[in-house]
């Protein structure tokens, strides 16, 4: 592993102790630069997300995916684990940035298409994003087992190329009725999400 560039400083947090944040100084990042948020002291085994920016829910209130519930879920969980990480990466749209993702609504609402088939409508790749920066972060924190809150294979396949050992935790939770569609469609996809009749 190379020495790390990075910044790293506490944040305050309602209800409780704050937690730090460590952003990747990183010349390779197109756009925002991977962010580590580092909840208590964490060790080997310690929950863990892998997460890419969704604006529409995160930020705007959208209920047309699960990305914003997935989010705090997974803060959820490592709080009452005391410690975890999140690490958060600016890959709108499964990579190909908000633009991209706006034109696949478009096309995808015009010709009831599923997602994955609108990018491929538009000459777009299904899935551009790309895990190295997250598995840089956790090796950097010294994490070499963890445990993944994931349905993305990728994710896992990223660290496991990296040596890390990674066990995973299904990312399991309620979604609308729109976003129920968006997930069929990432099953199709290779994602391990569980339908409601498996739990
Ligand atoms: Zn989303």
């Amino acid at each position: 592993m190379t020495e790390q560039l990075f910044v790293e400083h506490s944040l305050s947090r309602i209800g409780g102790t704050g937690f730090r944040v460590r952003v990747l100084d990183d010349a390779l990042s197109t756009g925002n630069p991977p962010v580590a948020a580092i909840y208590g002291e964490p060790a080997d085994d310690c929950l863990v997300r892998i997460h890419s920016r969704c604006v529409y829910s995160e930020v705007l209130g959208s209920v047309d995916c699960d990305c914003h519930d997935q989010l705090r879920q997974a803060k959820e969980l490592i709080l009452e684990e005391g410690a975890g990480v999140i690490v958060y990466l600016d890959q709108e749209g499964r990579g190909a940035g908000l633009l991209a993702k706006a034109r696949g609504y478009v096309y995808s609402q015009e010709n009831q298409a599923d997602t994955f088939a609108s990018y491929r409508a538009l000459h777009l790749p299904d899935d551009s994003r790309d895990y190295a920066s997250a598995a840089d972060l956790l090796e950097g924190l010294g994490l070499t087992r963890l445990k993944l809150l994931t349905n993305n294979p990728e994710k896992m396949k990223a660290l496991e190329l990296r040596g890390i050992v990674v066990k995973r935790v299904a990312s399991i939770v309620p979604v609308s009725e729109a976003a129920e569609a968006y997930l069929e469609a990432k099953r199709r996809r290779g994602h391990m999400i569980p339908t409601l009749d498996d739990h």
